[in-house]
């Protein structure tokens, strides 16, 4: 927990990502963003306590039920990351183009036996349920760990009102919800 292995994989003299200073926390901050590092993926992060917990999905999200996208849990980010767009230079962690694909807030619907239970035990249990209010996804997904494997979970979208095997925001939406750019328009910062 923390953001102590975020900081150790950065040199924040050569990356514009934030180092991440800002103490406040304990919101409820949805994000994903859209990464060109060495594989294009979608990082989604949660907001728990003073840290962003994330997942790495090389395929996005998806709104079909029956679609289990594969999520490699990575190390907490800064609250501040949420807003971060920009190139992560060349040799660096993560080198490439960032945007912010979805932004909003979630709620956590997490249960163990029935029971409503935190973020960090719905974490640790290896099952997260939670309901998206951003701009592209909404609806209830889940986050499940996969048995036997250390940073492997899926992300399932569960059937509601917004589940849709037919759209496809991946495609139809590539731009983002904080400048309009696509990642191809994205300028290195000076
Ligand atoms: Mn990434």
């Amino acid at each position: 927990m923390g953001i102590t292995e975020y900081r150790n994989k950065r040199d924040f003299s050569r990356t514009p990502e934030p180092e991440g200073n800002q103490t406040e926390g304990g919101g409820n901050l949805y994000v994903v963003q859209k990464h060109d590092s060495s594989n294009l993926h979608y990082d989604l992060r949660l907001e728990v306590r003073d840290a962003l917990k994330s997942w790495a999905i090389p395929l996005g999200p998806s709104l079909d039920p029956s679609e289990k996208r594969l999520a490699m849990a990575t190390e907490d980010h800064p609250v501040e990351y949420a807003e971060f767009e920009g190139e992560i230079p060349q040799g660096e962690y993560g080198a490439g183009k960032v945007i912010v694909w979805d932004k909003g807030t979630y709620t956590n619907n997490s249960t163990n036996e029935g029971e409503k239970i935190s973020m960090t035990q719905a974490y640790e249990n290896g099952e997260i349920t939670f309901e998206l209010t951003g701009k592209k996804l909404k609806g209830e997904f889940a986050l499940v760990k996969m048995k036997g494997r250390k940073n492997q979970w899926l992300l399932i979208k569960i059937k509601d009102k917004y589940a849709d095997a037919r759209k496809n925001p991946i495609s139809s939406k590539p731009e983002s919800v904080i400048s309009g750019k696509k990642l191809k328009e994205v300028q290195a910062n000076v």
